[in-house]
Order: structure tokens, then sequence, then C-alpha cells
């Protein structure tokens, strides 16, 4: 059904933006298109909604980049107000140029979405067995049917659900309200922190803290692991490829049938996965508990860069976990109601926080000449961090050549350099740890 509603509402040449999940139910109740489905009318409704709201986003995508295009072609305020208005009210296909960019920046959409159904809020319900055990009722195919579902956790399901199948299992995601989280109604803390995300640990924070130790090993055993995996199931593909050309079909496909699937496969990463998102989160709650004020780079922003990451399993996950840091933050400070300032962080795991001039890395190790002194990397790079949100010269945007040249200018000049020595009053935490930094 997913596929269908993308087949004629997803594309320019089907009927285009503009239609709303209404009217395309009443179309389809007008001309029987859903029968052809054989699913009750409540959850092919449903299904409509969360596909059309499916366009709708990834027609804000080519939205968002069409109006790159008329920033570009036009510095006319009137005719971009006129062009943002008629791109917003979805009337661009009655402008040429409108038309031609839409059409360029919306590529044909196609169905990704084959697993799940959405299950509106007076749908469903909740029931505990005898052994306390929670049931969800969902509607099945027949009229008064209810499947019922046996839940994992004591917690009943609210609002509307999204009940995706995977792996054999069934999903149930659904909307809470994180106010009403536990852990919302911890406290933050009162002081100023700078965190610098690490490989080894989660983050380190700008009084010499490190939180979430364990991540560098969970990251070192889940890339070996796949590695040597990878190896093994590599092997086994080229022993399935030649018993298939000797023609024996039957260990070609037992092979792929038992050894090459990908079921165990996906269930063990979303574990990990798991795991690697609690060791975050309890990390940046352990950050939070200290600060009323978390300065940080701005993780999400790496995602920008076009760098194709490639087969090595390291910087892939790491990658990917630098993003659930990111996540964390953001959600965390959020709940716990503490700021969250992101800072331009280029060079900050090179410069010696006290100079500014570019030191000499070596393991975790920096050594600054001008300074002769060795610092902590992390703690120095947290410092840094934390020091750039009062930085008068490096802002936000500041580009990476600019920030370099303003760093050599401040360690050539060392008596205007800026008044954030370890004297400072503002970082407390400064002295302690430039003490504790040295070998
Ligand atoms: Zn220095």
């Amino acid at each position: 059904m997913r596929s269908e509603v993308w087949q004629r509402y997803g594309s320019i040449g089907g009927v285009g933006g503009g239609l709303r999940d209404r009217q395309v139910r009443d179309q389809w109740l007008a001309d029987g298109v859903h029968e052809q489905f054989g699913v009750l009318a409540n959850a092919w409704k449903e299904t409509v909604r969360d596909a059309m709201a499916d366009i709708a986003a990834s027609m804000a995508v080519a939205k968002a980049e069409v109006r790159r295009t008329i920033n570009r072609r036009t510095a006319e305020a009137d005719e971009r107000k006129q062009m943002y208005a008629a791109l917003r009210a979805d009337r661009w296909a009655d402008d040429a140029f409108l038309a031609r960019q839409m059409r360029k920046c919306w590529r044909r959409g196609k169905n990704r979405t084959h697993n799940q159904i959405i299950v509106r809020a007076d749908k469903h319900h909740s029931i505990a067995d005898a052994r306390g055990r929670l049931w969800l009722a969902v509607p099945g195919l027949q009229r008064q049917q209810l499947v019922r579902i046996p839940l994992n956790t004591t917690v009943a399901p609210t609002g509307t659900l999204r009940l995706i199948l995977r792996n054999g299992r069934v999903e149930v995601h659904y909307q809470i309200d994180a106010m009403t989280m536990r852990t919302s109604q911890r406290a933050c803390g009162h002081g100023m922190l700078g965190v610098d995300k690490g490989y080894s640990e989660v983050l380190t924070d700008s009084d010499g803290n490190h939180h979430g130790a364990g991540l560098g090993q969970l990251l070192t055993f889940e890339s070996d692991h796949r590695k040597d995996k990878n190896r093994r199931r590599d092997k086994l593909r080229s022993i399935a490829g030649s018993a298939r050309r000797r023609g024996d079909h039957a260990k070609a496909d037992r092979i792929t049938r038992n050894n090459l699937g990908t079921a165990k496969r996906s269930l063990r990463r979303a574990r990990w996965k798991a795991i690697v998102r609690t060791e975050t989160f309890s990390a940046v709650h352990r950050v939070i508990d200290n600060a009323g004020t978390v300065v940080a780079e701005d993780l999400s922003k790496a995602f920008g860069s076009r760098k194709p990451l490639g087969k090595d399993i390291n910087r892939r996950l790491a990658g990917w976990t630098k993003g659930i840091t990111a996540e964390a933050l953001k959600n965390v400070s959020e709940r716990r109601g503490s700021a969250l300032v992101h800072v331009n962080a280029a060079y900050t795991s090179q410069a010696c926080h006290r100079c500014g001039s570019l030191g000499r890395r070596s393991g975790d190790r920096l050594h600054c000449a001008h300074c002769r002194v060795v610092w902590q990397a992390d703690v120095n790079a947290a410092i840094n961090i934390l020091q750039r949100a009062g930085d008068p010269d490096i802002a936000l945007y500041t580009p990476h050549q600019r920030v370099k040249q303003i760093l050599q200018e401040r360690a050539d000049r060392p008596r205007v350099r800026l008044p954030t020595q370890d004297s400072s009053p503002a970082w407390p935490g400064g002295e302690r740890i430039i003490r504790s930094a040295q070998p």
C-alpha cells in the first residue's frame, strides 16, 4: 500500500505536491483503490497518512535545495519572496523556473518501508495476564479479531503506535513526553564545562574528568569482531561460489541459507548499539550532573562532509558513536535544563590551551615546545573548547585557516594573549588539571 501511495503521489509526474492525506483517502474511497489490499478501513487510512507524511518530508528536503537555488539566481528581495511563497504554498508547478528546479531536486521517490504498520491510539490496548506479563492487543485482518503480542516491558505503550516487524520480532515504537521520564527530574549542575569527544571514552571534560571510559573497549572489540566475521563470511562465500561453478547447487544453497544470513548479525548489532547508547547517555548525564552549561564541538556537523568512510570499520563505528554523543548532549540538556553551547573546534586538539601554539601529539599527550609543558591531550582539548565559548575572535563558523592564523598571531605575541590563563578565576579547575597533566 505504501508503494502504491508513493507510485501515485510521490513524484512530479504523479499528482505532485499539495495533496493532503484526507483528499487521497476520499479519492481512494470513491475509486475503490483500497479494496485490492484486503485490510480494514482504519489500517489502510493510517498507512496512507503515514506514507503521505513520508512524501511530504522528502518534498521538504527538495524545497530546501530549491530555496538555495533561488538565492543564487536572484538577489532581488521581492522576486525571492514571491518564489518562496509559491514554493511554500505548493504553487511551484505554475512557474517554469520553479517547476524545473523541483523536477531536478525532487528525484523520483520510492517507498523503502515494507515492514511496519501504524495503529491509532483508540485502536489498541494493553492487558496484564495472571503472571503479570503485559500483552498488547491490536486489530488484525478480520473485524473484531484482535492480535495479541507479548511485551518484554511492564510499561504499556500509549498514543499512536508504529509496529515494526524485524527479524521475527515486533518492535513497538511510540512517542513519550520526555519530561515525564525519571531522569528529566534530575537537576543539572551549576558550572560551565567544556567537553571533548574522545575515542577511548565518550567525553573528557575541562575539569580533567573522563566519562564513559568503556567506549574504547566496546569499539575495539566490536571492530575486531566484525573484521573477523567478515573474513569468515568471505571465505564461505567463495566456497559457495566454487560449489556453484562445479554445479553443486545444493551445497551452495545450504551455505547461503545457513551461514550467510543476516538475522543473527543484525540482532547482535542492535544489542551492541543499545549498549553503546547506554554508555553514552550515562556519560552525558554525569557531565550534566556538574554543569549548567556544556560547551562542545558541533558533532552533528561532521556528517555534512561528503568524505566516504569506505570499508574502514573503526572509522565507521567511531562516526556512528559521534552521532549518538551529539544526540545525547542535545537530548539530556533539554531534559535537565542545562544549556548546550556549540563552538568552533578547529585546532582544539592540537593547540596548547595556554599559549595557543600548535603542539606535537604523541599518543594521549600533547607537547607544547613554547611553554615546555606536556598536557593530557583530551583535557587540553576540552579546555580549549571551553575557552572558545568566550573567544572574541573565533566564532562558530570562522574558517579553519583563519583560526590557525589567529592562533599563530597569539602565540607570536604572548604578552597580548587572551586573559584565559591558568591564573584566571573563571576556570578554577584549570590550575589543578595543569598540574596533574604534567608527567
Ligand atoms: Zn603553550
